[in-house]
């Protein structure tokens, strides 16, 4: 990659709903011409009048549009954009598509396509970031994964013990193996699962931790060989694997802890010659106050406005002043960050009928202060709705059912937490079933609001949470 400067003027954006409008955003404020993509599900939708032009890419179903990489190409080479921003979600960390920007000379604002492969299976990047010294769970990634050597290996580490997809994601096919009597069966439907989700049935090993927090830490790199990370997030509540709060700083981290991981952070992103926004996630063992290596992602995160919240800063046009080859904005001891962000993620979905997907048309909406749509907290600005809806839209399951994410920004978290009850209370929608009711019990729960923060959360207290 030459360290030449490209302007970026017009700007395909490879997505849909919030985060579509949320880089369309950042794109106009920048002055760049901005161009979305639709499917026949959403002609009127808020990101295709939001953009400075859009183009029709194709059936409703993404594998026929979102995820179709020729048509995506020819829509850029159609539309004249000098580069493509894919969002999260759909194409964001796919290898192909990444390289089929670069053999047509289009800018694809992530990381190389070199960067992207070496964190796709959870097996490689273990074996970088153990080589780079970032600190990984006692664990298995070899090639031999035969029963024999994994029951060797889950001796070795000691029980309970985590089996995974190399090539997972989305939380499938992991199995937990609390003794060896559990280890053969486990194994074999692992293998099953992972071979018909991933086409592969590759498996690790890691030991199980009972109790983790998920803590994350957000980086950058440009192409000058500059890496900073900007601050840690908790998103410990998660359903089924799927984050639903997430908030910055992760609570009750020590400066030095947090300045600690942040490090082993920016050496994970080294070790791959990363460029751009990049997430790394690790598990947090609280009682040890230990920290271990989870995975990279390779893209913006869904929960990256809280980071914005408190540092101030603009992460789109971080990345978009990246892709075109400039340095980052700021350097390590100039990034600061100032109070608390917690961000609710609001979804399509009946909580009282087993979170099925929900549909619909809404048939009212009115999001409060949504006119505030700004980066960065200031005193005026402490809360901030990230929508990819408007009223008169309807509501398909052809897609993720996040419809809005819900950000407040306080001087410390408890001020962060009342802003944001209070914001979700005026928030209206009416038409299609909302978790938004869900998500108020768990920001008023006594454990939730004393911190006492556990991947397990959501289970622990389902009662009190229905
Ligand atoms: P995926 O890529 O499929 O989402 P991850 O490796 O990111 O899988 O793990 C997803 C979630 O599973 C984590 O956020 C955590 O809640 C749980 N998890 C994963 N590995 C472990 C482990 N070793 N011990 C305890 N929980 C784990």
């Amino acid at each position: 990659m030459g360290n030449s400067l490209t302007p970026i003027r017009r700007l395909l954006i490879a997505n849909r709903g919030e985060i579509a409008c949320r880089v369309i955003h950042s794109a106009q404020l920048m002055g760049i011409t901005t161009i979305a993509v639709y499917s026949d599900a959403d002609r009127h939708a808020r990101h295709v009048r939001m953009a400075d032009e859009a183009l029709y890419i194709g059936p409703s179903p993404a594998l026929d549009s979102y995820l179709a990489i020729d048509k995506l190409i020819n829509a850029a080479k159609n539309s004249k954009a000098d580069a493509v921003h894919p969002g999260y979600g759909f194409l964001s960390e796919n290898v192909a598509f990444a390289s089929a920007c670069q053999q047509h000379s289009i800018i694809f604002v992530g990381p190389g396509p070199d960067a992207m492969a070496a964190m796709s299976s959870k097996s490689d990047a273990k074996a970088i970031m153990e080589t780079a010294g970032v600190p990984l769970l006692p664990g298995y990634h070899g090639e031999d994964d035969s029963l024999t050597n994994l029951t060797a290996e889950a001796n070795r580490i000691g029980f309970p013990v985590i089996l995974k997809p190399a090539l997972g994601g989305g939380g499938k096919g992991m199995k937990i193996v609390y003794q060896q009597s559990e280890l053969a069966e486990a194994v074999l439907s692992a293998k099953r699962e992972a071979k018909s989700a991933f086409g592969d049935d590759h498996l690790l090993l890691e030991k199980y931790l009972t109790e983790p927090r998920h803590i994350e830490v957000q980086i950058f790199a440009d192409q000058h060989g500059h890496c900073v990370y900007l601050s840690d997030r908790d998103c410990s509540v998660q359903r089924r694997h799927q984050k639903i709060i997430e908030e910055a700083p992760a609570p009750g981290l020590s400066d030095a802890l947090r300045q600690q991981m942040g490090e082993a952070a920016v050496q994970a992103a080294q070790a791959i010659d990363y460029v751009g926004a990049g997430t790394v996630e690790f598990l947090y063992d609280a009682r040890q106050h230990t920290y271990f290596f989870m995975e990279m992602n390779t893209r913006l995160q869904v929960e990256h406005p809280v980071t914005e919240m408190i540092t101030g800063q603009d992460l789109v046009q971080w990345q978009i002043r990246v892709a075109e080859g400039k340095p980052l904005p700021l350097t390590q001891s100039e990034i600061r960050h100032q109070g608390h962000a917690v961000e609710a993620r609001l979804y399509a979905e009946d909580t009282q009928h087993g979170f099925l997907p929900a549909s619909g048309l809404i048939h009212f909406l009115s999001e409060p202060d949504s006119e505030a749509f700004s980066v960065g907290a200031t005193h005026t600005n402490r809360v901030r709705i990230d929508s990819g809806i408007t009223q008169g839209d309807t509501v398909t399951t052809y897609y993720d059912p996040m419809l809005a994410k819900v950000i407040a920004w306080g001087e410390d978290r408890t001020s962060a937490l009342h802003q944001l009850q209070s914001v979700l209370s005026r928030y209206q929608l009416g038409g299609v079933a909302t978790n938004i009711n869900y998500l108020q019990r768990i920001l008023a729960h006594p454990s939730f609001i004393q911190g006492e923060l556990s991947t397990h959360f959501i289970e622990q207290h389902q009662d009190a949470l229905q």
